[in-house]
Parts: structure tokens; C-alpha cells; sequence
């Protein structure tokens, strides 16, 4: 390579259009995904503290929303279901008439060519706040793996059979992707993908989500199987694991704060890949910007470029649809 004086990298960047044209990263809305939150109701839109701008949302105003989003481009959303009732065996999670079965039913008629890709949890649904069955023993309480499985693979056939895109278990179970990709098969679900949570660590920016999805813990907290955060060589076997049990796609979540991750995530397999900007990420850029500290737009902007440049496909945030609005060429 030539040096300076000769070399003057400076050269390329002279102009807008010169810039576009040597441009290594492409950032567009066809990349977005919209996560929402869906109750029962009508005419709901309970706003959420610490995610400004984000609501849990009645099915009529969930299908507003996702309207709104799909015009602009964006051409997917992630559900989560609030409940009525929880109990200890999350069977909110796979009823028929379930909150999100529900409004996957009514999302695939009144907008058919929306992708829907389901979040598939039992925390939301359990009276205890945890991802799986727990056990109460005198030493304490443990989360149980195995007989989680069948509930798991319970709630993703419940959404699929609603008529569910996509599903994407989050839970942290291990052997799930396994247990759900069998169950649909089972169905003859056999052509629907599975978005696995495979790198989902064990994070201090999930905090205002949890008032969003209404699914704090009520004791304990996640680490006994959501991925510790100084683990990286770990959610590589996470991943591993997850595509040789039948996951096409796969997350890794937080997003901003572990682009190390999903940059070797997609190096070293190459499948396609998610980030979700989590709830503590919008959070911070939104309260910035409500100071007038931040640039709200270029700020989101340049940080799903980061992680479209870090090797993320899919780009999952609170911020899609603006994003997306950003985004609209001319
Ligand atoms: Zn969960």
C-alpha cells in the first residue's frame, strides 16, 4: 500500500456521493425488525416508564402500530404477550386463545404479507417470573431444564398453528431448539424457521423491559441460565449448539455492548444473525436525546450501522419504525 504523501485516504471522502459509492456497510429497513407487546383489551395503549415511546398495546392498537411500521418498511415484528393470569405452569403461554395466538391471528389477517416472528417464553405466563418450571427445595429454588422442554415446544406449536412466521425461543433452556424444531416437525410444521436466542447473556439492560413485558423475577435472577456476560468463547458453543439442533437463524442479545460477539458469531458460521437492541439501549438514547444531549436520529442510526457492520442481518429495535422512516430513500 502506498504511504502518505502519496497515499490520501482523504480523497474518497470529498463528497456525499463518493462517500455512498466506497460505502463497506449498507443500512436499510428491510433489515428491521419492531418487537411490541400485546394485552388483552380494546383501545389500550398503556405507555411503558422507561421505554419512551413503547406500549403495551390492545390486539386493535397492536395492529395499528404494526401497520404503521410496515408502511414504512419495516417487514417484521416480534411479539410478546402480556397475560390476564400467571400461574406456575405459564399456561398462558400455550393457549389456543392466548393472548399471542390471539394477535398472531388477527396480525396474519389484517396485515398477511407482515412477517410474524413470535417470542417464545414461559416468564411472562409463570407467577414467579422465571423462563422455566421451578423447584423448591429447602436449599433453595432451582430453574428445571428438561420438563421446561414440553412446555416450550407446547407454546411454539400454539403460536405456529395461530400462524406464526417465525419463532424465536428466548428462555436460555439447553436442548430447546431441539424440542421445538421436533414438535413442529411433529405437526408438520416442518417448513417454519427457528430465530434462536443462542447468545442471550444475563443483562443489567434488560431492566425497563422487564416492566414492559411484565416479567421480573420474583426471586432469584436469571444467571443460572441466561449467558454471564464475560463469556465469549462460550456463546460460540451456544451457538453451535443451537444450529445443530435446527435453528436457522440466530441472536445475540444485548447488541451494542457485544458486537465482539455477534462479529464471531457470523465469522465463524455464517448464518444468519440477529442483535436485539435491548430496552436499556433505547432507554439511554432516548433519555439523551429528551436532554438535548444526543442527536436522537443519528445516534439510533449509527448505532444499528455498528451492528449491521459487526455482521448483524436482522436488526431488532424499538426504534424500527422511525428508523425505517430515517431510511426512506428521497
Ligand atoms: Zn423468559
Amino acid at each position: 500500500m502506498e504511504q502518505f504523501p502519496a497515499y490520501r485516504p482523504r480523497r474518497l471522502r470529498q463528497s456525499a456521493v463518493l462517500r455512498r459509492l466506497v460505502s463497506e456497510t449498507q443500512l436499510s429497513a428491510e433489515h428491521l425488525v419492531l418487537p411490541l407487546f400485546v394485552r388483552n383489551g380494546r383501545r389500550v395503549r398503556r405507555p411503558i416508564a422507561a421505554m419512551p415511546g413503547v406500549f403495551q398495546l390492545s390486539p386493535d392498537e397492536l395492529v395499528r402500530n404494526a401497520a404503521q411500521a410496515h408502511q414504512a418498511g419495516v417487514p417484521a415484528v416480534l411479539l410478546f404477550g402480556i397475560p390476564d393470569t400467571k400461574d406456575d405452569r405459564a399456561s398462558g403461554a400455550y393457549a389456543p386463545k392466548g393472548i399471542v395466538q390471539t394477535a398472531v391471528r388477527l396480525l396474519k389477517r389484517e396485515l398477511p404479507r407482515l412477517l410474524v416472528i413470535t417470542d417464545v417464553c414461559l416468564c411472562e405466563y409463570m407467577a414467579h417470573g422465571h423462563c422455566g418450571i421451578v423447584h423448591r427445595t429447602q436449599a433453595g429454588v432451582s430453574i428445571l431444564n428438561d420438563p421446561t422442554l414440553k412446555l416450550l415446544a407446547r407454546t411454539a406449536a400454539s403460536h405456529v398453528e395461530a400462524g406464526a412466521d417465525v419463532v424465536a425461543p428466548s428462555d436460555m433452556m439447553d436442548g430447546r431448539v431441539r424440542a421445538i424444531r421436533q414438535q413442529l416437525d411433529k405437526l408438520g410444521f416442518t417448513e417454519t424457521p427457528i430465530l434462536s436466542y443462542a447468545a442471550k447473556f444475563a443483562s443489567a439492560f434488560y431492566g425497563p423491559f422487564r416492566e414492559a413485558a411484565e416479567s421480573a423475577p420474583k426471586f432469584g435472577d436469571r444467571r443460572s441460565y441466561q449467558m454471564d456476560p464475560p463469556n465469549a468463547a462460550e456463546a460460540l458453543r451456544e451457538v453451535a449448539l443451537d444450529l445443530q439442533e435446527g435453528a436457522y437463524m440466530v441472536m445475540v442479545k444485548p447488541a451494542l455492548a457485544y458486537l465482539d460477539i455477534i462479529y464471531r458469531v457470523k465469522t465463524q458460521f455464517g448464518y444468519p444473525t440477529a442483535a436485539y437492541a435491548v430496552s436499556a439501549e433505547h432507554a439511554m438514547i432516548k433519555a439523551a436525546a429528551t436532554n438535548g444531549w444526543i442527536d436522537e436520529r443519528a445516534v439510533t442510526l449509527e448505532s444499528l450501522l455498528a451492528m449491521r457492520r459487526a455482521g448483524a442481518d436482522i436488526l431488532i429495535t424499538y426504534a424500527a419504525a422511525e428508523a425505517a422512516r430515517w431510511l426512506k430513500p428521497g
